[in-house]
């Protein structure tokens, strides 16, 4: 027999936002919960959050590893690498037991783990059993796309899915396939952690998607650390004894090179899960890539069935998906009608040096609007002096006539702190760039050098 339920929610995730707010109203409902992963979602389980707990040590490696320049003679005598790794799954996995216990005891949640697919407009049957909804969330996540390359299948590769959970030796070398921010900060790490990186990138810089400006200078100071083998296609990868080859190919010359590695890594975007959840059976649409389509309040084509978060392809970040999902729980069940909006998603690569961006690239923004732009070093400010850093900077854009912050882009250290204040005005009704002047900065803190690209605006 089918079982019924009020609200059938795909994914652990933020899908569970949406669920506990539900709960918290106080209403007997039956709440159907599937999970065909650990529970927690991406970000808690093999995302964000396992990545950053990586960071912080390796971060620190990069401090010491330069603290010469401070006048401080320090080495580093040993790094426990099985110490640090196991420490980080064990954490998420305590939080993610913790997040399964609380769902399996709640009376009025069942939670169902393994695959869900669309049999019928509201069925959804998962590992042969058949249960229906009145409300759907789809809020399906994404999974690591894996590259059409020659042999892939034929070797073992890690993607962030099992990095965590699986990777406890060092391996001497490390090779990634991809130039995007899960490539570059899982790459930093390894490096930091003392493996020798190869990072295989097909754009002609590796975060190709940021200003050229601050992706040419990441690239500049990171290969200090990694080799970073940008324009090259990777197009064959074989068993040679224990190692791995990988085959790229110059996307230029057609040259090919050969990178021999101990592991490698897969990180060349994400994928949805529609194959697996089908949700076109049902009516709802999705695009070319299974991207589920929404409105702009978040309901699907198809009646009471609703998407957030990676599903629908848009700004694959977890706060992007924190906020889909409290719009989706206003317009779903408080009958609201609040639209979302996309103009200020900002976003971080955590490595040292970081990246942090909002908004419009210049080339966008002069495209749209009479534009001013801001830069500030950080070495010009005393507390980028005291640190003894070189070229990070700030970047601002506004609309000349209105100074309406258009956006904003950092690299350098706590760049993802230093946006905020510059985010936060971006979601006032004028966006003003004004606050920025009237209010003092504290000094000598680092936020001056957004202060003063502020205070630098000039033509482009
Ligand atoms: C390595 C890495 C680092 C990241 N770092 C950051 C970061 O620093 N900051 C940031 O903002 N974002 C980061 N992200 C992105 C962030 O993790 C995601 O944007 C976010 O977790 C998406 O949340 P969600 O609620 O959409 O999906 P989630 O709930 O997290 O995922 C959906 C879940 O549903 C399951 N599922 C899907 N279909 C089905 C089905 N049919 N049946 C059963 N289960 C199903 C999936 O397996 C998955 O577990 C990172 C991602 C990765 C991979």
């Amino acid at each position: 027999m089918v079982k019924h339920y009020d609200i059938i929610a795909f994914g652990t995730g933020s899908s569970l936002n949406i669920v506990s707010e539900l709960l918290n109203l106080g209403r007997p409902i039956k709440v159907a919960v599937i999970e065909n992963d650990m529970i927690g979602g991406i970000c808690l389980t093999r995302g964000c959050i396992p990545s950053k707990m990586l960071l912080y040590p390796a971060i620190t490696v990069r401090r010491i590893l330069e603290s010469r320049r401070l006048g401080i003679e320090a080495n580093i005598s040993q790094i426990n690498f099985e110490e640090i790794m196991s420490r980080t799954y064990n954490s998420i996995a305590s939080e993610s037991r913790e997040i399964e216990e609380s769902l399996v005891k709640h009376p009025y949640v069942d939670l169902y783990k393994g695959n869900g697919t669309f049999v019928g407009e509201y069925t959804v049957d998962v590992n042969g059993k058949e249960i229906e909804g009145d409300i759907i969330l789809l809020c399906t996540g994404s999974k690591p796309y894996i590259p059409p390359i020659d042999g892939l299948d034929e070797v073992e590769y890690l993607t962030n899915d099992n990095f965590f959970r699986d990777l406890r030796q060092l391996p001497r070398k490390f090779v990634i396939i991809g130039g995007g921010y899960i490539a570059v900060e899982l790459g930093f790490f390894m490096a930091m952690m003392g493996s020798k990186v190869t990072i295989i990138g097909r754009r002609p810089r590796i975060m190709h998607n940021e200003e050229p400006e601050i992706s040419e200078l990441f690239q500049r100071d990171l290969s200090k650390y990694m080799k970073l083998l940008i324009n090259h296609e990777a197009i064959e990868v074989r068993k040679k004894g224990e190692k791995i080859i990988v085959t790229a190919e110059n996307k230029e010359t057609k040259d090919n090179v050969e990178v021999e590695a101990d592991k490698i890594l897969i990180a060349t975007g994400r994928a949805s899960n529609s194959d697996i959840t089908r949700p076109e059976k049902t009516g709802v649409r999705i695009n070319e890539k299974g991207w589920i389509l929404t409105d702009k309040y978040l309901q699907t084509s198809k009646q009471d069935i609703w998407a957030c978060g990676d599903a629908n392809g848009i700004h694959m970040y977890k706060h992007k998906a924190n906020y889909e999902s409290q719009i989706l729980f206003y317009n779903a069940f408080l009958n609201r009608k609040v639209a979302v909006t996309y103009h200020a998603v900002p976003h971080a690569i955590f490595t040292e040096p970081e990246i942090a961006s909002v908004g419009m690239k210049e080339k966008e923004a002069a495209e749209k609007y009479d534009i001013l732009v801001g830069y500030y070093k950080y070495e010009n400010t005393a507390m980028g002096e005291a640190m003894m850093v070189k070229d990070y900077f700030a970047k601002v854009i506004v609309d000349r006539e209105t100074y309406r912050i258009l956006g904003a882009h950092i690299v350098g250290p706590e760049a993802s702190i230093l946006i905020q204040e510059i985010v936060s005005l971006m979601y006032t009704n004028d966006m003003s760039a004004i606050p920025i002047f009237r209010g003092m900065h504290i000094h000598p803190a680092m936020s001056e050098v957004v202060e003063r690209a502020f205070y630098n605006l000039r033509e482009p």
